[in-house]
């Protein structure tokens, strides 16, 4: 996903039915899906609609994906970037970057702006260590002016996830901007019976499959490691030349994934 520019007004048609757990968030998101849908119901009393929302929380727990479903619920096209794109950019080219999204988005409105690690962007001066200041400072500086550059009735709702909200600058948390947060956790076991049900669908089990057992097994995962499980084990059991995946074959696929993610654990280095 991080390859491309940004995504140009693309319609999806996820929904929030494939977005499972999250029950909480989804009720936040649900209203922001009707302000794009009838924003005359919102504004008619003189009211102001948010221009976006921050969605919160750790690595693969469905943030771009809530985000896409907000998009194919209401409709509308969906235009999104990510923060680290904006990394190591010749200068300017950040600011131009942002310049031409809100552009385009503006021509397409109604319409969503999902904008993915906006930390990498969006930290406090001098707190940065990936991009030169100056350079991420314009960029930050591009996106405020965009953001304030429009009215609250124009049909554009600027979403933007992170994991590290405490390293934000606050201007982009000042009313007006992003000024609403939406926490999206880590899955409970509830939460992740969920989502293996929505990622088993495709995948063909044997009957006697124990999904409750599953979820018991996976404490710590976000939906994204659910979503690798059930892969895996796919793979695992067609490599056997079996025709269902069975519940050893997870069983290994759920060592697999944990074995990956503690390799991952250890090569990232520690935030400041
Ligand atoms: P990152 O911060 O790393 O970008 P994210 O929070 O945006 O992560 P997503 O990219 O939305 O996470 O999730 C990755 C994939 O994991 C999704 O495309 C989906 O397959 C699966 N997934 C994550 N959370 C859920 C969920 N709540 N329900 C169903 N699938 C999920």
């Amino acid at each position: 996903s991080k390859a491309t520019l940004f995504d140009k007004g693309t319609r999806v048609n996820i929904t929030f039915n494939d977005v499972a757990g999250l029950d909480e968030a989804k009720v936040e998101v649900m209203e922001i899906v009707d302000f794009l849908k009838q924003p005359k119901k919102y504004t008619s009393l003189g009211g102001k609609i948010p221009k976006g929302a921050l969605l919160v929380g750790p690595p693969g727990t469905g943030k771009t994906l809530l985000a896409k479903a907000m998009a194919g619920e209401a409709q509308v096209p969906f235009f999104s970037m990510s923060g680290s794109d904006f990394v190591e950019l010749f200068v300017g080219v950040g600011a131009s970057r942002v310049r031409d999204l809100f552009k385009q988005a503006r021509e397409k409105a109604p319409c969503i702006i999902f904008i993915d690690e906006i930390d990498a962007i969006g930290r406090a001066r001098g707190k940065n260590v990936m991009m030169s200041n100056d350079e991420r400072e314009n960029t930050l500086n591009q996106l405020l002016v965009e953001m304030d550059g429009f009215g609250t009735d124009s049909g554009i709702i600027i979403l933007a996830a992170t994991n590290r909200p405490d390293v934000l600058d606050s201007a982009l948390l000042r009313p007006g901007r992003f000024d609403r947060q939406i926490s999206i956790d880590k899955p409970d076991l509830v939460g992740r019976e969920a989502i293996f049900d929505v990622h088993l669908k495709p995948i063909k089990t044997s009957p006697n499959l124990d999904i409750r057992k599953l979820a018991a097994m996976t404490p710590g995962f976000a939906g994204a490691d659910i979503a690798n499980v059930c892969n895996e084990a796919a793979l695992i059991a067609a490599r056997k030349g079996k025709n269902e995946v069975e519940m050893e074959d997870f069983n290994d696929a759920v060592d697999r994934v944990i074995g990956g993610l503690e390799k991952k654990n250890k090569i990232i280095s520690p935030e400041e």
